[in-house]
């Protein structure tokens, strides 16, 4: 009788680890990994919703395939139909001189003449400019001539809405209703949002992968705090609902509204006193973190991959260059724009009951910006896309002496 039990567990172990999903939603008791808990779902509204979910993920891992199965990927293939996507706009006639001066008035304007780089002797945010240039500078001595207009701020400009004439613009952050250009934001080396706990500004991606590597081992998935996490300023109202149900349900979520730069009174922070920050890698001590876009993308995307927690990524719109080559439910969870507190609440719960998946997830992210967002594939795709956009400029390029030439600073 004892060796059939053993048997029996042993089998069971088997069929578990050979797939997390498989038997997840086979039947109505499947959706849920401890039976109390089956109990209790099948007297709430979850147990419907689970099955979606479940479906969701089944579905997403069947169609996925890796961008890249090399393992170097010197050529940054996971990212380069973004370029192709965002020129596209222009390769029927080209950009001309004209369109850029047109294009002028909305960011700051850069030329590469004869393996020099040269810029309006104004920049509106120099620490910006700063984690622009860091890149374009390396790229020299490989970059043909050319002249383009880099906007610096968070906002995209070339709206395919209300501007009848086509304008080449660099952004760093779009949504589909926009025809910038994107570029790797300048947070990869400087100028990100200066906090209280990153005075001088959140930049050097290089040095945040390392420090984020090491909090991600220090906060192995077992050791993890059970709950979502969220830290950040209320740039957009859609956090509302995270925060206000970690109000109601503080085992649940811990969600805090912490002070930004245009902060007045608790009434900027949906009448509370501001949170204290905490640091990206504080962050990894829990298990299901939570993205929003603020004024454009938020820059604390790719920092919460690499705590390998579970990311949950409210909305679909708003854009960084690289965010199209995650995949929803393969690398991270995606929740609707202006999510409700309940919407929240059930996949927080689907994923505390479904541990084994959630952690699956999590690492396949962890994965995924570890492999694919080094910041040598941050300069394989600025150089990727500053080639193929010189290719389509249809004017050469003359020197400009009312610009100043830019130098490297030592880094
Ligand atoms: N941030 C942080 N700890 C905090 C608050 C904010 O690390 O306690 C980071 C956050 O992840 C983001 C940046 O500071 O990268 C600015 O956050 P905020 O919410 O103010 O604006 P966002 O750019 O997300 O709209």
């Amino acid at each position: 009788m004892q060796i059939f039990h053993i048997f029996l567990m042993f089998l069971l172990i088997l069929s578990k680890n050979k797939n997390t999903l498989q038997g997840i939603g086979d039947n109505d008791d499947d959706t849920c990994v401890a039976k109390d808990e089956c109990q209790l779902d099948k007297t709430s509204n979850y147990k419907k919703e689970f099955n979606v979910i479940v479906h969701e993920i089944q579905e997403a891992r069947k169609s996925y395939t890796p961008c890249s199965v090399d393992i170097e990927d010197i050529e940054c293939v996971c990212h380069l139909h973004v370029i192709d996507s965002d020129l596209s706009f222009f390769q029927k006639n080209g950009i001309t001189r004209l369109m850029l001066n047109d294009a002028a008035k909305y960011g700051t304007r850069y030329k590469i003449y004869n393996h020099t780089l040269y810029r309006d002797s104004n920049c509106m945010f120099p620490s910006r400019c700063d984690g622009i240039q860091h890149f374009i500078l390396k790229l020299l001595p490989e970059l043909p001539d050319m002249d383009l207009v880099i906007n610096t701020r968070d906002w995209p400009q070339i709206s395919l809405r209300f501007n009848v004439e086509l304008k080449a613009v660099f952004s760093f952050s779009k949504t589909k209703d926009y025809a910038d250009i994107m570029y790797p934001a300048w947070t990869f080396w400087a100028g990100g949002p200066a906090i209280a706990l990153y005075p001088t500004g959140i930049g050097r991606w290089d040095l945040h992968r390392q420090s984020l590597k090491k909090a991600s081992q220090k906060y192995a998935w077992e050791s993890k705090i059970s709950k979502g996490f969220f830290r950040g300023s209320r740039t957009s109202d859609e956090r509302d609902s995270l925060i206000l149900l970690s109000r109601k349900k503080p085992h649940l979520v811990d969600a805090e509204y912490t002070k930004n730069q245009a902060w007045k009174s608790p009434k900027d922070t949906l009448n509370a006193e501001p949170a204290k920050e905490v640091s990206f890698e504080e962050h990894c001590q829990y298990k299901y973190l939570f993205n929003f876009r603020g004024v454009a993308a938020s820059f604390r995307f790719k920092h919460l991959f690499l705590c390998k927690s579970l990311i949950f990524h409210v909305g679909d719109d708003w854009l960084e260059f690289f965010y199209l080559a995650l995949k929803p439910w393969v690398h991270y969870v995606p929740l609707r724009k202006y999510p409700t507190e309940a919407d929240i609440e059930n996949m927080l719960e689907f994923f505390k009951k479904n541990d084994d998946l959630a952690k699956e997830i999590a690492n396949a992210g962890y994965e995924f910006i570890w492999q694919h967002l080094r910041m040598q594939d941050v300069e394989c795709y600025w150089r990727t896309l500053l080639k193929k956009y010189a290719n389509l400029l249809q004017f050469k390029i003359e020197f400009d002496t009312n610009m100043i030439e830019i130098k490297s600073k030592s880094n």
